[in-house]
């Protein structure tokens, strides 16, 4: 019996068990070459070349990926990541995120992700700290597509009458799966997306 087990989970570890991920792409109307990243069933996108960031500065991400959906929600733009963000944000899209939208009655079914690495400084500034999207751990979302049609976005509704307490609720949840959690209440920077990075800090995720 042992044996026939393993002549069947050899085949499917084999080819990652990705069957169910083949599918879910092609439900989502993926590329043909997307597919299970940073093995992790559900975590869709393709693994990419190494990024550099050029001469000096140490922006850069090595053994990138694209993603493309994480726990069935498609993302609209696919932000290039390293594994440990990726699967971050699979879990927070898989779990937390949809708690959260589950409370206030709906379901995510998409997001739009404004950007991934970039070798940029903190706040886009000529000088200070380089951002953590400089190093792939970073990606910052402005919207969000639910099961009933409608598109819920930081700018108009973090504040609207019927969906700021979802907004709200969406931010605080993603406190803990990352490190780092900025949204409108942080700075003027953050009026229009949320920030999630997955830096850790020794005193404990840092959101505001
Ligand atoms: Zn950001």
């Amino acid at each position: 019996m042992r044996l026939l087990i393993l002549l069947f989970l050899i085949p499917l570890a084999a080819c990652g068990g990705n069957r169910d991920d083949e599918i879910l792409a092609r439900a989502l109307n993926l590329p043909a070459d997307v597919g299970t990243i940073c093995d992790m069933k559900g975590l869709l996108g393709v693994e990419i070349d190494d990024i550099s960031g050029g001469s000096g500065g140490g922006c850069g991400v090595s053994d990138p990926v694209k993603v493309y959906a994480v726990g069935g929600v498609k993302l609209q733009a696919q932000p290039r990541i390293n594994c440990k963000t990726a699967l971050a944000l699979h879990s927070w899209a898989t779990n937390e995120a949809q708690d959260a939208a589950r409370k206030s009655g709906t379901l995510i079914t998409d997001m739009r992700v404004v950007a991934g690495y970039a070798c940029r400084n903190r706040n886009s500034r000529s000088a200070g700290r380089l951002s953590e999207h400089a190093r792939g751990n970073a990606v910052d979302i402005a919207a969000f597509t639910l099961s009933n049609g409608d598109t819920v976005s930081v700018l108009k509704d973090w504040n609207s009458r019927k969906y700021s307490k979802l907004m709200r609720r969406l931010h605080a949840s993603a406190c803990g799966p990352f490190g780092t959690v900025l949204g409108p209440q942080s700075d003027r920077h953050h009026r229009d997306h949320f920030h999630f990075d997955t830096a850790s800090y020794r005193r404990g995720p840092y959101c505001k």
